[in-house]
């Protein structure tokens, strides 16, 4: 799935210039997401015409141009996250903005507290990315939760019962965050969880039970039964806020670690063990529909040349930008990894040796129509090499192994024969009947 592009912008509203620099300088290094810095409430108002792409705000609360409640009013009247960063705790403020047009509250004094904001930013980014579901027969209390999830950031869906609940996740594999209520009419909260847990497992969905029932066997029974946490009503928005940030938190984690073994740090890209574990399984099954396929392999073009000129980043930077281009151009099916250096496979099925001809071909111009650009402004292109061996259906013993080894050949003869070109052969390892 290619990711949407979201606005990426963070506008920090703040009247001292040396704690905004300090927060966004923590927040451009680690999370590599453009800032906008406002000193006056003004400025503020100009920053969000000038910017469409500002996603989430932090402001303090103390500005040369306007007073507290001025300050909160109208950067919550822009609908986009909002978070307090202020030096003094007013507890009276905090309970009557938390949870409604306040998203967090952080004390500038507290203990880590810029690390705190950098996790909070991420949070908040990454949100928008998953789907909230929110089961619950009582229409007043799907608002509540629905309101408090929006302000968060996730994309939030409703369901009044259980089975509304189940088929709406079949639809929507963006769906990774189940709350549910318990006492709904046809299944209970316990028996959708259950159901639930045995179709996604715990690195696909988190589920959070959710109820008003003073019934003290329920936690244990939601968990039992699969949830990853309980909350009792009535709860406290920050309270809230926290338990689902810790399990959409987990959520990221596993994925993480599942990526580390599957993929290539740099570009995102499978890499090669991943590739032999899925390549095999779409080789078997291209064999038995008899489609013919083709395995590639692709190398950019004098890269040594190209770390030599514009540096070891620019490089990588060159690297990431034919990687996602290539990512964009792969039809369903298709399967592309890193193998190492600037060596990327591809796995592409029915293709036989004209219309591989033809879409290597393209691959390869529109990786040379690539403008690559550095963050100082510079700008270079660049070209690759492909070397490409078709398979017709009939040729039964090709391994994966075999047939990398000879595209690698191939690709070795278009580096030969001048770079920039695509070297192509019917297998060899076709053996008439
Ligand atoms: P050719 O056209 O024959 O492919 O020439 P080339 O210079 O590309 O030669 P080769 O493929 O042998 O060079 C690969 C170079 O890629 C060597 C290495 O320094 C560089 N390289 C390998 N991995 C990375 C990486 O992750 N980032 C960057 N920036 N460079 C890398
Ligand atoms: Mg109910
Ligand atoms: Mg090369
Ligand atoms: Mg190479």
């Amino acid at each position: 799935m290619s990711p949407v592009s979201l606005p990426q912008r963070i506008l920090i509203v703040e009247n001292s210039r040396s704690y905004a620099g300090m927060l966004s300088e923590a927040i451009g290094s680690t999370l590599e997401l453009p800032v906008t810095l406002a000193r006056t409430l003004a400025e503020a108002d100009v920053a969000l015409t000038t910017h469409p792409d500002i996603f989430l705000i932090l402001s303090g609360l103390v500005l040369p141009d306007a007073a507290e409640n001025a300050i909160i009013e109208r950067l919550s009247a822009t609908a986009l996250p909002l978070v307090l960063v202020s030096s003094k705790y007013d507890e009276a403020l905090r309970d009557r903005v938390v949870g409604r047009s306040v998203v967090d509250y952080v004390i500038k004094s507290a203990p880590g507290h810029l690390d705190y904001l950098v996790w909070l930013v991420q949070r908040l980014d990454r949100n928008r990315r998953i789907g909230a579901l929110i089961v619950d027969d009582s229409a007043s209390s799907r608002l509540m939760v629905a309101e408090l999830l929006s302000s968060y950031g996730f994309r939030v869906l409703l369901a009044s019962d259980g089975e509304q609940a189940m088929a709406a996740i079949e639809l929507d594999t963006g769906i990774r965050l189940v709350i549910t209520d318990h006492e709904m009419p046809g299944m209970t909260g316990i028996e959708l969880t259950a159901a639930l847990r045995d179709r996604y497992s715990r690195d696909r969905l988190a589920i959070i039970g959710i109820s008003g029932a003073n019934k003290t066997e329920l936690v244990a029974r939601f968990l039992k039964n699969g949830a990853n946490d309980f909350l009792h009503k009535p709860f406290s928005p920050e309270e809230f806020f926290c338990r689902v940030s810790q399990n959409v938190d987990n959520l990221d984690l596993i994925g993480t670690l599942q990526d580390l073994a599957t993929k290539d740090f740099l570009t995102g890209l499978s890499n090669r063990r991943h590739f032999f574990e899925i390549a095999e399984r779409r080789l078997q099954g291209l064999r038995n529909a008899r489609h013919p396929l083709a395995v590639a392999m692709l190398d950019i073009d004098h890269f040594k040349k190209i770390n030599d000129t514009w540096g070891h980043d620019g490089g990588d930077i060159a690297l990431r930008a034919v990687a996602r281009s290539l990512q964009a151009q792969m039809r369903p099916g298709d399967i592309l990894a890193r193998f190492g250096g600037e060596e990327i496979a591809v796995l592409a099925g029915e293709l036989d040796v004209d219309a591989a001809r033809a879409w290597f071909n393209a691959l390869r111009e529109h990786i040379g129509a690539l403008a690559i650009k550095l963050p100082d402004g510079r700008g270079f292109s660049l070209t690759i090499s492909i070397g490409v061996l078709v398979a017709a259906p009939e040729s039964v013993p090709l391994s994966l192994h075999a047939a990398l080894n000879e595209s690698d050949r191939l690709l070795y003869l278009a580096k030969a024969g001048g770079r920039n070109r695509v070297e192509i052969s019917l297998s060899p390892f076709q053996e008439s009947p």
